[in-house]
C-alpha cells in the first residue's frame, strides 16, 4: 500500500491526509507539538482555555462540505452557533485619526452608541447578523446605502458562489487552468481585478460603510487597497453567511478533523520534529526526525509545514524550488502581537467579537506594508469568547485575546511588546469603563519570535503569504514541488491562501494531486470543474 508521511497536522495537513487515507494510501502524520491544530492549537492556564489562533468562523459551507465527504454533519461533531452581533466596530471618535466622512443628517445607525448613549470613547456599531438588519443600518449611515448593499451583496455573492463551486478547487499547477473565456469575461464584467478598496467605494459614499465591506479582505494578508476585488467573496461571507463559534472553541474543530483522519486509519505521530527530508535519485524517500528520533520511509511527502521553513530547511539547496531572494520578494501576511488574558469578572458590555477601528488605518497599514514598524497607534482586535462560552474561563472570570497586526520581520522585544499592550488596554479599558487591567490572573504574549520558534514561520508572519494579485493562483509557490518527485506542499502558502476554509481546500487539493500522480482514485469530493485524471 502506498505510504504518505504528511508534515503537520494544522487544518491543511489534517486535510490531506482524511483525503489520502481515503483515496487509498496509507498516512502516517508527523506533527512536531504535542498537539494537533497547529496555528489552531489551544493553551490553557489556572482553567482558562485560550484558542491560540484563528477565532473567526466564517465560509460555514466550506467546513460542512469537508466533512460530509467523510460522511459526518457539523452537527454530529460540534455545536456551532451563529453570533449576534456578528461583531462590534468601534470607529474613531469625529476629528480623530482618518475619521471617515459622516453624511450630513444620515442619523445614527442602528447600535451606534450614539445613538444609546452608552458614553464610549467614540462611535461604534454592533453589526447584526442577517442581511434584513445590515441594510437598515447601511441605509440609516447613508440614504440609498441599502439598496448600495443589496448590489454589492449580489454581485460578491455571484463571486462567492463562482469561487467555492469551481475556482477555488482548481490546484492552479499552471496558468491554462484559468484560460478560460467564461472566467476571463466575468473578471473583466465584474472588475475583479480592481483593488478592493477601489471596488468597495465604487458602491458606499460612506467611508464607515466602504471600510466595513473591505476590512474582511485583512484576513488575506495585505490591505484593501493590495488586495483584488475578486477576494470580495470574504465580504460576502461575512455580511451574508455570518459569524459562527463551535462551543468549547475553535479547537473543537481541529478535533473533529483528527477524529475523521483517524476514522480513515490516519496514524498520527506528535512530538515528532522532521529535520531532513531525505531525496534520493530526485525523489522523496523518507523523513529524519530531530534528536535521534529516526528516519520514515515513505512513497510520497506532503508536507504541510511553512512553505518556506520546508524548503529552506527541511531540504538540501539542490532540491528547492526558489531561492532566499525569491522568499525575500514575496509579500508575507502581516505577524501579530497576541495577548491571551484570563480575567477576574466581566467585560462590561463587550460582545465575542469586537475591531478597534478607532485610530488611522492608513498609518497602521503603512506601519505594516510600507515602512515596518510598531505602530504608534495601533488598530486591534478583541475576541472575548467567553461571553458566548463559559466552559473557556473559570467560574466568574473572562477569557480576552487582543490581535495586533504587526509588520512580519520587525525587531521583536518584552519592551516594545509591553509598550503595545498598554495603550490598547486603555483603550479597551476606556470602551467598556471597566479597569481591566487591575483583574487580569493570566497574561500571556506571543509574536514574531514565538511564530519562528514555532512554526519556522518566515519572518515571524502569522498567517502566510498575502493574497495580492502578484500572489494568486499559479503565481504562488506551488503545490507540486518541480524538482523532487514524490513531494507535494499544502497550507496557508500555498493555494488557495491563508485562513481555515483555504487551509482545509488547499490539503484536499494536494492530497488530489498526490492521489492522481501516484494513479491512486482522487477524492470523490471534488466539485464540478476540478479537474479530472
Ligand atoms: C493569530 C492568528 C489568527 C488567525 N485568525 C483566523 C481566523 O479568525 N479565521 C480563519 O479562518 N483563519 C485565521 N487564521 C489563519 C489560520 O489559522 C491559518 O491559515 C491556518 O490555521 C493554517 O493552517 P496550516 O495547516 O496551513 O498551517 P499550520 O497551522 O501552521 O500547520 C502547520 C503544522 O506543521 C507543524 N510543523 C512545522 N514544522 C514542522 C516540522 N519540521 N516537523 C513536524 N511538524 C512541523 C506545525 O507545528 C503545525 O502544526 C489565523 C492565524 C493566526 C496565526
Amino acid at each position: 500500500m502506498t505510504h504518505v508521511v504528511v508534515i503537520g497536522a494544522g487544518f491543511s495537513g489534517l486535510a490531506a491526509a482524511a483525503h489520502l487515507a481515503r483515496g487509498g494510501a496509507r498516512v502516517t502524520v508527523v506533527e512536531r507539538h504535542d498537539q494537533p491544530g497547529g496555528r489552531a492549537r489551544t493553551w490553557s492556564e489556572a482553567g482558562f482555555h485560550f484558542d491560540m489562533g484563528p477565532s473567526w468562523y466564517w465560509m460555514p459551507d466550506l467546513f460542512e462540505r469537508f466533512f460530509r465527504t467523510f460522511g459526518h454533519e457539523v452537527s454530529d461533531l460540534y455545536d456551532l452557533r451563529r453570533l449576534d452581533p456578528s461583531y462590534r466596530v468601534v470607529w474613531p471618535a469625529p476629528g480623530e485619526g482618518s475619521s471617515p466622512r459622516f453624511p450630513p443628517g444620515s442619523g445614527a445607525p442602528p447600535g451606534s452608541d450614539t445613538a444609546s448613549g452608552s458614553g464610549r470613547s467614540s462611535g461604534s456599531w454592533d453589526i447584526p447578523a442577517g442581511v434584513p438588519a445590515l441594510r437598515e443600518l447601511f441605509e440609516a449611515e447613508e440614504p440609498g446605502g441599502g439598496a448600495a448593499l443589496d448590489r454589492f451583496l449580489a454581485e460578491t455573492g455571484a463571486i462567492y458562489q463562482a469561487a467555492n463551486s469551481d475556482y477555488l478547487f482548481r490546484p492552479s499547477l499552471t496558468f491554462r487552468e484559468f484560460m478560460d473565456p467564461r472566467l476571463l469575461t466575468e473578471v473583466v464584467r465584474m472588475r475583479m481585478l480592481r483593488s478592493m478598496a477601489s471596488y468597495a467605494r465604487s458602491f458606499f459614499g460612506s467611508e464607515r460603510l466602504a471600510r466595513l465591506v473591505e476590512w474582511p479582505v485583512l484576513f488575506l494578508g495585505a490591505s484593501a487597497r493590495k488586495t483584488p476585488a475578486m477576494y470580495s467573496l470574504m465580504s460576502y461571507a461575512d455580511m451574508a453567511l455570518g459569524t459562527w463559534y463551535p462551543m468549547g472553541g475553535m479547537h473543537r474543530i481541529i478535533q473533529a478533523m483528527v477524529q475523521v483522519a483517524e476514522d480513515q486509519g490516519v496514524e498520527f505521530r506528535f512530538g515528532s520534529r522532521v529535520e531532513r527530508i531525505r531525496v534520493e535519485g530526485g525523489r522523496a524517500v523518507a523523513v529524519e526526525m530531530e534528536g535521534g528520533g529516526g528516519a520514515l520511509s515513505a512513497d510520497a511527502v506532503l508536507a504541510s509545514a511553512d512553505y518556506h521553513h520546508v524548503e529552506q530547511t527541511l531540504l538540501e539547496p539542490q532540491h528547492r524550488q526558489y531561492t532566499e531572494r525569491y522568499w525575500e520578494r514575496r509579500t508575507m501576511s502581516p505577524s501579530s502581537l497576541l495577548y491571551y488574558l484570563g480575567i477576574q469578572g466581566d467585560l462590561g458590555d463587550l460582545p465575542h467579537h469586537t475591531l478597534f477601528f478607532d485610530q488611522d488605518l492608513d498609518a497602521h497599514m503603512d506601519a505594516v506594508y510600507l515602512r515596518p514598524a510598531w505602530p504608534r497607534s495601533p488598530l486591534f482586535y478583541a475576541c472575548a469568547p467567553s461571553v458566548t462560552d463559559p466552559s473557556v474561563a473559570p467560574a466568574g472570570a473572562s477569557n480576552l485575546f487582543l490581535l495586533v497586526p504587526l509588520a512580519p520581520g520587525l525587531e521583536d522585544s518584552d519592551a516594545a511588546r509591553e509598550t503595545v499592550f498598554q495603550g490598547v488596554m486603555a483603550r479597551l479599558e476606556a470602551h467598556v469603563g471597566l479597569p481591566l487591567r487591575e483583574r487580569l490572573v493570566v497574561k500571556r504574549s506571543y509574536a514574531m519570535r514565538d511564530f519562528e520558534a514555532d512554526y519556522g514561520a518566515f519572518r515571524g508572519n502569522a498567517y502566510g503569504m498575502a493574497n495580492t494579485l502578484r500572489q494568486t493562483g499559479p503565481l504562488k509557490p506551488r503545490l507540486r514541488s518541480s524538482q523532487v518527485r514524490g513531494l507535494y506542499f499544502a497550507g496557508q502558502l500555498t493555494v488557495p491562501g491563508p485562513g481555515m476554509p483555504p487551509s482545509l481546500v488547499s490539503g484536499e487539493l494536494a492530497a488530489g494531486v498526490l492521489l492522481r500522480d501516484l494513479g491512486v482514485r482522487p477524492t470523490e469530493a471534488s466539485p464540478p470543474g476540478s479537474p479530472r485524471p
